[in-house]
């Protein structure tokens, strides 16, 4: 059998092309209304019955197609965005590669009905499995509709892939809840069988895009990035490190105002939090990168929604830095520069390059100072390095401030401590053993004490009777609802630890909370450190600060207590100089 090499008919290019683009209902959505957005639209409306098998309905306010170019549009590699090689270097639209009508079209029957504001009417056109039936004239307002029925109609074998009604329904909403974000000044309305799924009004700014989409309540925590750095600018918003989420699905990333997907802005997203959150909890984050077009190629997969950096480490550290920085401006983490305050200063303040370039530096992880020895006062032993250390850098406490905050002065600054929530950290991170197991000091009572409970807290006792070991708590089942305790946690010792034992229970009992994502064991340790670290309110003696100073600059995360809570305010030397108008 002899088979001539030749050219493919288009209609089989387009179903190949068709194979890549158009993977399921949401890519059609996805390739629609960037078409519309790349139009100009103000306002996109998606309608979609049975999850978008039976119809997917794109109608927009954009600029429209004539007649010539409604038909042009149905080619195959027809675009109105690049015209030569060249552009592909610096694209700025959505679109380029001119294939999605035509592949979209190829796999449904697609109807395509658009005007322009100049002309007196419409246009429309329809295809089935890529053929196409006569042009007619139509009455149809300003701008674009597409409407795809039955897709996949001729490629049962595609059908057959797609995932649950509930899956590929879930896809296209948090598809458009992407571009809603990204787009807050355009209208997003999706309606799903009759009914509204989703609807973002357009007209306002990323915040309120955020708001519309994730509830005003959330936005309202998050925190503003607006930072440049190599040339790229990072601007969005963050989630403050207590609150995440159990899944990466609040994390949206965009180039040049295109979503994307990627890999180094993800890692540069959970490496700022890092040491932050807790393990498996993830940051909500709605992040833009700003750069020169011609260093991303958005070229790299068919669907466009990967980018290729071309210096991905500059991209790492933009992020990564802008985050930190952020953060460190909000005073959810303390200024842990030694030689380069950042005032945190409310207002539009953005630090220079180098102050970013210096915080970035600043956060380096411990192992990368090995071999430099760091400037510790009153510390015998070698110890590596952990942030706070500047902290002891000719460190003097000036006093206690309303009982509860400790003054100090430093080498770049004033350091003002919340007491408590120091106290906390430090021995949170003693319970869990972050510096190496140090057994917990306990007292055994000179006679055991009985404890009775109510049946509520008798359960939990007994459920967490390993974890208050671990914390110093020596207690065991008595018969019923009683226990006997045999030995306290040292620190408690001609305290009231029956009171203590009992707030703890109360809190690993009240399911209620934000305590979500913690662990038992860690709900322990955390309630635990908080019933024992000292109050507010609770005057200290100089050698107590002196000593709380030194411990929490050893502790290895000191920049949240454990309910996420900052620790330490600084206020730099340059900043103070600056209140007082001496510099
Ligand atoms: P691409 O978006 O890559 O250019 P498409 O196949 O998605 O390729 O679209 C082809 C062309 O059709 C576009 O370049 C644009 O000129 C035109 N077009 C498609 N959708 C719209 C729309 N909603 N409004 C105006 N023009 C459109
Ligand atoms: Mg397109």
């Amino acid at each position: 059998m002899s088979r001539r090499v030749r050219l493919l008919d288009p209609n089989v290019v387009n179903r190949i092309a068709a194979g890549e683009v158009v993977e399921r209902p949401a890519s059609v959505v996805k390739e629609l209304i960037e078409n519309s957005l790349d139009a100009g639209a103000t306002l996109v409306q998606v309608d979609v019955e049975d999850c978008g098998k039976r119809l997917i309905r794109v109608t927009d306010d954009g600029c429209g197609m004539d007649e010539q170019d409604a038909l042009m549009a149905l080619e195959r590699h027809a675009t109105s965005k690049i015209e030569d090689a060249e552009d592909l270097l610096s694209i700025s639209t959505l679109g380029f590669r001119g294939e999605a009508l035509p592949s979209i079209a190829s796999v449904s029957r697609m109807t395509l009905t658009t005007r322009t504001r100049t002309a007196e009417g419409g246009v429309q056109v329809h295809i089935e499995g890529g053929r196409r039936s006569p042009i007619k004239h139509v009455a149809t307002p300003v701008g674009t509709m597409v409407l795809v029925e039955d897709l996949f109609f001729n490629t049962p074998a595609r059908l057959k892939f797609l995932k649950s009604d509930a899956t590929e329904l879930a896809q296209i909403v948090d598809l458009i809840a992407r571009y809603a974000i990204i787009y807050p000044a355009v209208g997003f309305f999706l309606r799903h069988d009759g009914q509204d799924l989703l609807r973002s009004p357009g007209g306002t700014g990323l915040l309120k895009g955020i708001a519309a989409v994730w509830g005003r309540e959330t936005a309202e925590k998050l925190v503003p990035v607006d930072y440049e750095r190599h040339d790229i600018r990072v601007s969005g918003y963050v989630s403050p490190p207590h609150l995440t989420r159990h899944s990466r699905a609040y994390q949206h990333f965009f180039v040049n105002h295109r979503p994307v997907r990627s890999k180094t802005m993800s890692a540069a997203l959970a490496e700022a939090f890092r040491s932050l959150t807790p393990e498996r909890r993830f940051p909500m984050a709605v992040l833009g990168l700003e750069m020169d077009p011609a260093r991303v190629d958005c070229n790299v997969h068919p669907s466009k929604s990967e980018v290729k950096f071309q210096r991905e480490g500059d991209v790492f550290e933009a992020v990564r830095g802008s985050i930190r920085s952020a953060l460190l401006h909000e005073g959810m983490m303390p200024e842990a520069l030694s030689s380069h305050p950042v005032p945190t200063r409310p207002g539009a303040y953005r630090p220079s390059r180098t102050m970013v370039a210096a915080a970035v530096h600043a956060f380096e992880p411990a192992t990368a100072s090995a071999g430099e020895q760091p400037a510790l006062i009153e510390q015998p032993e070698q110890r590596p390095r952990f942030p706070f250390s500047y902290l002891l850098e000719s460190l003097r406490v000036i006093g206690q401030a309303m009982s509860t905050f400790i003054i100090a002065e430093t080498a770049t600054g004033l350091a003002i401590i919340d007491q408590h929530v120091a106290h906390e950290r430090i021995i949170f991170e003693r319970l869990c053993g972050i510096k190496g197991n140090q057994p917990v000091e306990r007292q055994s009572l000179l006679s055991p004490e009985t404890v009775m409970l109510d049946r509520r807290l008798a359960v939990r006792l007994e459920e967490a009777i390993d974890d208050l070991r671990s914390v110093g708590y020596d207690i065991e089942p008595f018969g019923g609802q009683s226990f006997l305790l045999r030995a306290v946690p040292a620190v408690l010792s001609g305290k009231d630890y029956r009171g203590v034992l009992q707030d703890i229970l109360d809190e690993i009992a009240d399911d209620s909370g934000g305590r979500g994502g913690y662990a038992p064991r860690e709900r322990v340790w955390i309630a635990t450190a908080c019933r024992m670290a000292v109050k507010a309110g609770d005057p200290l003696s100089h050698a107590e600060m002196l000593k709380l100073i030194h411990d929490l600059a050893d502790t290895e995360n000191p920049y949240l207590c454990p309910h996420g809570r900052p620790i330490v305010v600084t206020i730099g030397h340059d900043e103070l100089l600056r209140k007082f108008k001496r510099i």
